[in-house]
């Protein structure tokens, strides 16, 4: 048997992670890795490996096990099946739009029988938006290609005129049960009837469009509504709006991961903004009254006289809208000073007198100075 991972390692949290930590981990990878959205090799192996440390770690019965005997003690108590048992995976995976993961996890690997089940694929789509759309909400169309119904047979398949027969085999249902036990559990396999190949009917004529599938690719474009406040990376699931699966099936998700470009001015920082702003030496002694952006537009800030370097300012309520809940962050606008790298004469002479003037105080005054 090959050496298991850490399952901390696995789901990429800390070892004092809290049990909401584990299942956004969790969550995360499983989008990433779950067998309906990745084919890739090695995405099954990296699901099971996921989810087995999710079913330890989501238990703290388990989990406290697992952190005092280590792997190998852990694994010398329970089984997989003992590891798998009780977990719960299905709430998780019913917000994710996934299939039921125990065909996924014990059905024999991902055997057929899971890749009928009748419910079509999932589409991802990258979307990229400004800061100001992601601070005000925005809707934005995404062009996708996806698999629908048949326009010419409505989904039938067969060609216009002419039906479908109800399989006699299967009596439409397109399916046959077999009753399968496996260690503790019973499990009942769907399977696809073999007579109509899982589509529950016959079909003598095929419709010409489709030839008999009663899909076909379509380009689409669909609105997505991006709430204010959006993080970056965040994804926003669109039910039923992925591929169409065939024989009625239902259609998978669209899933739209949202991407924030980075703004000229501003960084983000949670609902807070940051912004630099730099001042002459006079400016900062005196005090001033500066522009400064915010996103909705120009205003402009008092800056008090004898503001030092790395002062940060607040404008109260000038950052990103919450998500959840009201209100908005900050703009911090952090104080730097301009220093010439070029003096004009009358410059120089200046600065050579004020320099006089603070004589050697400025030096005494300087180690206060903190950054
Ligand atoms: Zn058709
Ligand atoms: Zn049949």
């Amino acid at each position: 048997m090959s050496e298991k991972r850490d399952y901390y390692e696995v789901l990429g949290v800390q070892r004092n992670a809290s049990k909401d930590q584990i299942k956004d981990a969790y969550r995360k990878l499983a989008l990433q890795y779950h067998p309906d959205r990745n084919k890739e090799t090695g995405a099954e192996e990296k699901f099971k490996e996921i989810s087995e440390a999710y079913a330890v770690l989501s238990d703290d019965q388990k989990r406290q096990q697992y952190d005092t005997l280590g792997h190998s003690g852990f694994d010398q108590r329970y089984t997989s099946e003992d590891i798998f048992r009780g977990a719960d995976f299905s709430s998780i995976f019913r917000d994710m739009g996934f299939g039921d993961l125990f065909r996924t996890i014990f059905g024999g690997g991902f055997s057929s029988d899971y890749e009928e089940s009748n419910v079509g694929q999932d589409i991802a789509y990258e979307l990229e938006i400004t800061l100001e759309e992601a601070a005000r909400g925005v809707e934005k169309e995404v062009d996708i290609q996806r698999t629908e119904k048949c326009d010419t047979c409505y989904g039938s398949g067969a060609a216009p005129g002419t039906t479908a027969n109800v399989c006699s085999k299967c009596n439409g249902a397109g399916k046959v049960q077999n009753m399968r036990k496996a260690g503790f559990a019973t499990f009942v396999q769907v399977t696809a009837c073999p007579n109509c190949r899982g589509k529950g009917k016959v079909i003598n004529s095929p419709c010409n469009s489709c030839q008999g599938s009663g899909l076909m690719r379509k380009r689409r474009t669909i609105t997505v509504k991006i709430p204010a406040g959006i993080e970056d990376g965040s994804q926003l699931r669109l039910r039923g709006e992925g591929e169409m699966a065939p024989n009625d099936g239902l259609s998978g998700d669209l899933y739209v991961i949202v991407h924030i470009k980075q703004h000229p001015e501003f960084i983000r920082e949670g609902n807070d903004l940051w912004y630099v702003a730099i001042l002459t030496y006079p400016q900062a002694a005196l005090g001033a009254e500066i522009t400064i952006p915010t996103l909705e537009g120009e205003t402009l800030l008092k800056v008090p006289a004898g503001t030092q370097v790395g002062k940060v300012l607040v404008l109260k309520g000038k950052g990103m809208p919450r998500i959840r809940g009201y209100g908005r962050g900050d703009l911090l606008v952090r104080i730097g000073i301009y220093v010439p790298e070029k003096l004009t004469a009358k410059q120089r002479s200046l600065l050579e007198e004020l320099a006089k003037e603070f004589g050697s105080d400025v030096k005494s005054k300087s180690r206060k100075f903190r950054f």
